[in-house]
């Protein structure tokens, strides 16, 4: 038998597991530090896309394969070591992702109602290590930093009402607090330009058909019509919903402004955030921005910086700070130890990126395993987590947490999600 450690349960990690399995003596550990499966498909996706979301069906099918097995609850770093890991599977492949908020380096971005958006989505989608977030939302002002598909996903989640999320498994704490928030007016601050937005049509779309919000685009920042021809078909689509929204604007409560060639330079309050400084900017002929020395403000209770991921670091494996992510030779690390998804390649591309970067990275791990060299696998993890008193928790067990959180749905919901270890664990009898 071959043995092979997953670190992360993500797509990353089971599309790779997917192509694994497929050799009959391959035996796959996903090893996952919470006590249930699926990465950002759970805390990441948002959930108002359940269409995207069902891909964990997906995940389950490879799950339930004889050689695959999910070993949850043990966190790589303090329950067993990489380098343990590496001892005792032929191959350890890291799917751990990007989870961590690149930081906004601008003065003030230290004050209280400065959030990430991997802070503020894993709290709407219960990551227990966000549950306590409560983000303020008390103010009509929010400013949205970033323009890619985040930023959208967040203004979206601001802007909607209670009845929208029906049929979505938003976590009863976002729900409850967003059906009382003060917000009305989100501004989604871009320090480029529409023809260099990371949105995607769908998702801009979706702006266009919201009960009470309706997106704003200043039509003076819009390129000549003309110039769209040089972008690629994606990016056209998304730009013409722009245009649609410049030359259509549809008076509703809650407004989502596009503010375009717009830095945040500061952000300042009295013990809290009350306004972000905004710098105009311009393009330089390689279209990077450069400010211009024009400011304005906007007065705002709650910044949340949607400007990218960064994979943590793990202690004595190579990590390449300026991209965020592991230093990789296509996917390989140091001998017996790969990376694959966000971890290898930074946080880029759809979940369904993932399908062909794990089946490629799998690949290689096949031939670089050769035969296998008789290592110890998942008896050996067993035995060094027992040694330890830990208690992994399995996918029978993950499949008792997921049909309580089933049980526990609102009329129409897919499920109520369980937002603490604890209670994920209490459902499991633990
Ligand atoms: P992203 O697509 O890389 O966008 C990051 C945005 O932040 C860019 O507009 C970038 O502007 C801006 N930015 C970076 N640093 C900044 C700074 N210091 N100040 C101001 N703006 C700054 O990242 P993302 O939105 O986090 O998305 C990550 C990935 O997940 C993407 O591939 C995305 O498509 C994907 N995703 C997909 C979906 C979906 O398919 N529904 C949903 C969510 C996420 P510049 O361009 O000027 O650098």
């Amino acid at each position: 038998m071959r043995h092979v450690a997953i670190v992360g349960s993500g797509p990353a990690g089971y599309y790779t597991a997917e192509t694994l399995q497929k050799s009959a003596d391959v035996a796959v550990d996903v090893i996952d530090r919470l006590p249930v499966p699926y990465g950002l498909i759970r805390t990441g996706v948002a959930p108002d896309h359940q269409s995207i979301k069902a891909v964990s069906r997906r995940y389950e099918g490879v799950a339930l394969t004889d050689n695959v097995r999910f070993v949850g609850h043990v966190s790589v770093g303090s329950d067993v070591g990489i380098d343990e890991l590496v001892d005792l599977y032929d191959a350890v492949i890291l799917a751990t992702g990007a989870p961590n908020d690149r930081p906004l380096d601008i003065p003030g971005a230290a004050l209280p109602g400065v959030i990430g958006s991997a802070a503020f989505v894993g709290w709407y989608n219960g990551h227990p290590d966000f549950a306590d977030l409560d983000p303020p939302l008390d103010a009509p002002g929010v400013a949205v930093i970033g323009n890619g598909n985040v930023a959208l996903d967040v203004a979206r989640i601001l802007a909607k009402t209670a009845q929208e999320f029906a049929g979505s498994d938003i976590v009863a704490h976002a729900r409850d607090a967003l059906s009382t928030s003060a917000v009305r007016h989100i501004h989604i601050l871009g320090r480029r330009g529409p023809h260099q937005i990371a949105m995607t049509p769908k998702e801009l779309g979706e702006l266009a058909h919201l009960e009470r919000a309706s997106p704003r685009v200043d039509p003076t920042d819009l390129p000549p019509e003309g110039d769209d021809a040089m972008l690629e078909p994606g990016m056209r689509k998304s730009v013409s919903h722009l245009r649609g929204f410049a030359a259509n604007p549809v008076a509703k409560p809650v407004t989502i402004d596009f503010d375009f060639f717009a830095m945040p330079v500061a952000i300042e309050g009295d013990g809290r955030v009350q306004r972000v400084i905004v710098e105009r900017t311009a393009l330089d002929a390689d279209l990077t921005s450069r400010g211009t020395g024009e400011t304005y403000a906007i007065d705002v209770g709650l910044v949340i910086a949607c400007i990218g991921y960064q994979t943590p670091p793990i202690p004595g494996v190579p990590y390449e700070h300026g991209r965020g992510r592991f230093a990789n030779d296509d996917g390989r690390i140091l001998p017996g130890l790969y990376c694959v998804g966000w971890a290898r390649r930074g946080p880029s591309g759809t979940i369904g990126t993932n399908k062909p970067d794990g089946a490629r990275v799998a690949e290689m791990v096949l031939d670089d395993m050769g035969g296998g060299t008789g290592k110890a696998g998942r008896a050996g993890l067993d035995a060094l987590l027992a040694s330890r008193g830990v208690t992994p928790v399995t996918f029978r067990d993950w499949r008792r947490i997921e049909e309580a959180e089933v049980r526990a749905a609102l009329g129409g919901n897919p499920r109520e999600k369980f937002v603490t270890i604890d209670a994920m664990l209490g459902a499991i009898g633990r």
